[in-house]
């Protein structure tokens, strides 16, 4: 199994991206906390991969409030003695040009999608660098790299996750900590479902025009994105440091 017996922590695993993370990682032997803020869905998470024979346990907490997330990191440190892979998979989205942002929605977005990646790396890396050993996965977008319509706070938040990770692993190369990004184009999960539902008039028609936005000429599914979070998670990435890892169908290059 490609990630036996390691100990691993996703943020934002009651959902989308992040369960499906978590169900493949089970499923290759990893031991995977579940966190998320709603307990009921990340509850579900661990009933689903203890059902197929997995490993898991659920830790509510809020990823932007320091105490909340230290006391996640105490208490799988004090459970389990390590962490060998961080996934920093929460986030949220919005929609809009600049000027339709509210001050209050560009504060949300970027607390969770950039301090939600700062505190759970924070009170993580400690434990990883006096082990010289880790593993951590930060959720960007594509749309740090592309311009995408009416996205302006969300692709600024993904854009300064993309920078975080390369400072970070220029950081901790020293300790063989290991510091990558995924750049997930559109992919189907409850996150892209609600966005249409809530956008459009016509969802179905705007699916059928985000499908269009890859070279696949279809969307990703959350599967896709935990394949490529499999491999950086696993040790058959050990040469992989710094990097934008792109999940997109082409998106990026279209
Ligand atoms: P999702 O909404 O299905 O899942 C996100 C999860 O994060 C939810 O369970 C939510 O409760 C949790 N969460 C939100 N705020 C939190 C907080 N403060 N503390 C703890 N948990 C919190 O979304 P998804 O589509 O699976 O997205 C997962 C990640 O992938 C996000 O960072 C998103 O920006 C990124 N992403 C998604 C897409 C896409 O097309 N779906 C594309 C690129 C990047």
């Amino acid at each position: 199994m490609r990630l036996a017996d390691k100990i691993i922590i996703i943020t934002g695993s009651g959902s989308g991206i992040g369960r499906s993370s978590a169900l493949l990682f089970a499923k290759e032997g990893a031991t995977v906390v579940v966190n998320d803020l709603h307990v009921e869905n990340g509850t579900e998470t661990v009933t689903q991969i203890e059902a197929a024979g997995g490993t898991a346990i659920f830790i509510k907490a809020d990823v932007t409030e320091p105490e909340e997330v230290k006391a996640l990191v105490d208490q799988v440190i004090a459970q389990y003695g390590r962490i060998d892979v961080l996934f920093n998979n929460a986030g949220i989205s919005n929609v809009g040009a600049l000027h339709e942002v509210e001050p209050e929605a560009w504060d949300r977005v970027m607390r969770v999608n950039t301090r939600g990646v700062f505190l759970p790396s924070k009170y993580v890396l400690p434990h990883m660098m006096e082990r010289k050993a880790g593993s951590i996965i930060n959720m960007s977008s594509c749309v740090a790299e592309i311009g995408l319509a009416r996205r302006a706070v969300y692709a600024a938040s993904k854009g300064a996750i993309l920078a975080l990770t390369k400072a970070m692993q220029v950081d901790y190369a020293s300790y063989n900590i290991r510091v990558n990004a995924l750049l997930p184009g559109t992919i189907l999960t409850p996150f892209v479902e609600n966005y249409l539902k809530t956008s459009y008039d016509d969802p179905i028609a705007a699916m059928e025009s985000l499908k269009k936005r890859q070279l696949s000429g279809d969307m990703g599914t959350p599967e896709d994105v935990a394949f490529a979070a499999l491999f950086l998670a696993s040790d058959e990435s050990r040469f992989v440091m710094g990097s934008p890892f792109y999940i997109d169908g082409g998106a990026t290059f279209g």
